[in-house]
């Protein structure tokens, strides 16, 4: 990779997107092999969490994520894609009259996103690094040489809790590293190739961490004001994320921080105890529902895991489509989970129900901005401050759970608020 300056348009999480590559380039001489498809699909946690795998199970390739095949696919690559992510560097954001989408809705939105893009593209230029997206943080400082003598795995990770709180975690879980949830290569969209993951099979955990996203603003989705909170817990995470792994490095410890990359989160959020599966695809947590985002680092830390935990969301979603029927462009399965996947850019051979990412990104392209409606519908979709959303989610998690969700439509509104009302609060 060069330092010549690529041309392009800055995408979402801050990579340049630039020209189609036909195909991926081979290898660079003496560069690792690339991981593909070496594990065993079965673990023991599987009868901890339910996980049905396919004896076909293959690990999921980064490059058929629906946003990196925006670089290299010419069905997912368009023009409006390209505007989309234009928009998140002002003034490319296309404002216009509608609620939630005028310069102040943008300008927020943009904002908030912009520590994160700033931070994943500080070596996109020499080394072609989408931080948090595509590759691991690497802005470490060096840490310590030998390792701070640990005790008990279980008061270990009870203060490793301690401290991801401190640093910003709204939830944190602990699961043991698994193989199966790291990308068979990850992909680089400057080079417009793949790549080896940055982690290997030395790491023995995975630290999972929550962060809740504004509950008032997903209120106004569809909109860019929406967007703002996505852009707010990336950029919370990026700091939380951060600085527990330089926390872990300077105990002498390897420490890997990752938002999207490397590896899938839900299940590493499942297997750690952090919530379920719902419908929609999206982790659903006893504590904010959907409404969340997931980090990791991956640690040779020796910590106790925690285990799998269900309230019941299976069942309910059984009973209640509201995402399914409230998508606006139908990308989210009605009836039962399957281990097919819509299109390449979801992951297959596991039972679960699976989002079409190609409908869904093309719907987010139209609009110029992100799309949440499915957390904003989502019963789940609560604050659980109130007594009577603690026992709604009880009851949900009942066989009188058909009750939960007439009283989610009699009493919960889930309708869009204006986003003139939030700038008004
Ligand atoms: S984000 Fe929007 S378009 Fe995508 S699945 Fe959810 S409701 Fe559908
Ligand atoms: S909206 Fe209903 S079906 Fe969809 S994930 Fe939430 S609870 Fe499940």
């Amino acid at each position: 990779m060069t330092g010549k300056a690529p041309v392009g348009v800055v995408s979402v999480d801050g990579t340049w997107i630039r020209g189609k590559a036909d195909a991926d380039p081979p290898a660079p001489a003496g560069a690792p092999p690339l991981r593909r498809n070496k594990v065993d699909h079965r673990k023991p946690i599987d009868e901890l969490t339910g996980f049905e795998i396919s004896p076909d199970f293959e690990l999921f390739d980064q490059r058929n994520d629906v946003f990196n095949r925006a670089n290299w696919d010419d069905t997912v690559r368009s023009d409006k894609a390209l505007e989309f992510w234009a928009a998140y560097v002002m003034p490319n954001a296309r404002a216009r009259k509608a609620d939630g989408y005028s310069q102040r809705d943008y300008a927020l939105r943009n904002a908030a996103w912009h520590f994160t893009k700033a931070f994943a593209t500080l070596k996109a230029g020499e080394e072609g690094r989408n931080e948090g997206f595509n590759d691991t943080f690497t802005m470490h400082g060096p840490g310590w040489p030998e390792k701070w003598p640990l005790g008990d795995p279980a008061e270990t990770a009870r203060e490793i809790k301690q401290v991801a709180k401190l640093f910003g975690a709204d939830l944190v879980g602990i699961c043991e590293y698994d193989d199966r949830w790291v990308y068979a290569q990850k992909y680089n969209r400057m080079e417009q190739a793949s790549k080896p993951v940055d982690v290997d099979d030395s790491m023995t955990h995975v630290i999972v961490t929550i962060t809740a996203m504004d509950h008032e603003l997903t209120d106004t989705v569809p909109s860019a004001l929406a967007a703002t909170a996505t852009g707010m817990g990336y950029t919370e995470d990026a700091v939380t994320l951060m600085s527990l792994a330089q926390y872990i490095r300077n105990l002498g410890y390897s420490a890997h921080a990752s938002m999207n990359d490397t590896g899938l989160n839900i299940p590493l959020a499942v297997q750690a105890g952090l919530g379920e599966y719902g419908r929609h695809g999206l982790l659903i947590t006893e504590e904010f529902g959907p409404r969340i985002r997931i980090g990791k680092i991956f640690t040779d830390m020796p910590l106790e895991p925690d285990t799998p935990r269900y309230f019941g969301v299976k069942e309910f979603c059984d009973i209640c489509n509201a995402c399914a029927a409230g998508c606006p462009v139908k990308a989210i399965p009605f009836g039962e989970p399957s281990m097919e996947a819509p299109n390449q850019s979801s992951f297959s051979t596991i039972r679960k129900w699976t989002v079409d990412g190609e409908k869904c990104f093309k719907f987010w392209t139209s609009q110029n901005t992100e799309c949440s409606i499915c957390i904003r519908v989502c019963p789940y979709n609560r604050s659980y401050k109130t007594r009577f959303d603690r026992f709604w989610r009880w009851l949900a998690g009942t066989p009188m759970r058909r009750l939960a969700l007439r009283l989610d439509i009699w009493l919960r509104d889930a309708s869009r608020k204006k986003a003139t009302s939030w700038w008004r609060r």
